[in-house]
């Protein structure tokens, strides 16, 4: 019998429409010749407000590409076909998604999945956490200060004084992020006392959690993981653009961004890339998949650690897949790969 792989995708973050657009390559991946003795495909899409959907909306929507509008539902009742899935391959990015609470749902339903476990999500997503796990590894990073929404707002008297301890640690430019988020939601990069006031301000508005850096001047890096105990490195690749950073305009407007793959660097910048790489897909027990992202300082020849991405965009057009088609893996391999990679782990565990 043909193994039923339960496609999850859509979901409440901002990335909701990236992932109906991963989800289209990955549903052809599946059922593409290569694979489709093996597989059947059971799409679900979750909507914006959390509801999920039937087989057939779900199909109609990868069919369209198009969100639904339509709201309500049940949030606590699943769709009964969801017990017939044999293996998960879930692509919801940015919080609900890839930070661990969808894959404590999918555990709890003890059929195997893509991706990594509720910790490896969780520390991937949450950039203080990320970070801390990271200097644990030696990674070498930017240098970084971990404030809270409280810090912000709470207390008047502590927030001027926090505002004076970023700028004699870090400096301008320097960089306020919310914790846990993705697609550079909620980032600014700041470069005065007010800018900063502001972006804490902001960050504060939508996470408890914030993270402040300094900034680097530096070319943008990204390398592709595949595997569990032993993952594999892909090679690297090269983010390049025009504006002041890689914000949420120039990641999602057609155009505005270019990947080169393999990045002109000098082998010895790729190699160690791809072994910082694996060494931050196990720090944070990443599983599966991981986009590792990373700053490469030319004038110094430094290479710094940005971030990992442990659910990253799948698009066909994605830095992940395409990465992986470089190093010589197909699109359709990889998807079976990375379904295969769910089971084994599963039986690894019995
Ligand atoms: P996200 O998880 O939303 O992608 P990132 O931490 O990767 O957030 O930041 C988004 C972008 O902002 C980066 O790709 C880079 O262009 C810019 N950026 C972030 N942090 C720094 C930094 N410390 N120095 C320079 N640029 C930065
Ligand atoms: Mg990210
Ligand atoms: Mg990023």
């Amino acid at each position: 019998a043909k193994l039923r792989v339960g496609l999850l995708f859509g979901g409440c973050s901002g990335e909701h429409e990236v992932s109906i657009s991963s989800a289209r390559a990955i549903a052809r991946g599946i059922t593409a010749p290569a694979n489709g003795s093996k597989y059947e495909l059971l799409p679900f899409y979750v909507q914006k407000d959390g509801c999920w959907q039937n087989i057939e909306v779900s199909q109609g929507v990868l069919d369209s590409g198009q969100p639904l509008n339509s709201e309500g539902g049940n949030r606590w009742c699943l769709p009964s076909s969801a017990a017939d899935v044999d293996v998960w391959f879930p692509i919801i990015h940015g919080p609900n998604g890839e930070d661990g609470s969808l894959q404590g749902l999918l555990k709890l339903m003890q059929v195997p999945f893509v991706g990594s476990e509720v910790l490896g999500s969780a520390v991937g997503m949450d950039k203080i956490a990320m970070k801390m796990a990271f200097a644990q590894a030696g990674l070498p990073q930017v240098k970084y200060m971990a404030v809270s929404r409280a810090d912000v707002w709470s207390n008047p008297c502590i927030f001027p004084k926090l505002c004076d301890r970023i700028e004699e640690t870090l400096g301008y430019p320097c960089f306020v992020k919310p914790a846990n988020l993705g697609s550079s939601v909620g980032i600014a990069k700041v470069k005065s006392r007010s800018e900063l006031e502001a972006a804490l301000d902001n960050a504060a508005s939508y996470d408890r959690r914030i993270i402040v850096e300094a900034g680097v001047v530096a070319r943008e890096l990204e390398c592709a993981i595949l595997g569990n105990e032993q993952p594999q490195a892909s090679v690297v690749g090269e983010i390049a653009f025009n504006s002041d950073f890689y914000d949420y305009e120039t990641k999602y407007t057609q155009g505005r961004a270019d990947l080169f793959i393999p990045a002109q660097v000098p082998t010895e910048i790729s190699s160690k890339i791809q072994e910082m790489a694996l060494q931050a897909f196990l720090a944070v027990d990443a599983a599966g998949l991981s986009r590792v992202d990373f700053f490469y300082v030319e004038a110094t020849g430094e290479v710094l650690i940005n971030e990992i991405n442990t659910l990253p965009g799948f698009t066909a057009t994605s830095m992940y897949p395409q990465l992986w088609q470089a190093s010589g893996v197909e699109f359709p391999d990889l998807v079976d790969r990375l379904i295969q990679l769910a089971i084994s782990r599963e039986t690894a565990a019995k």
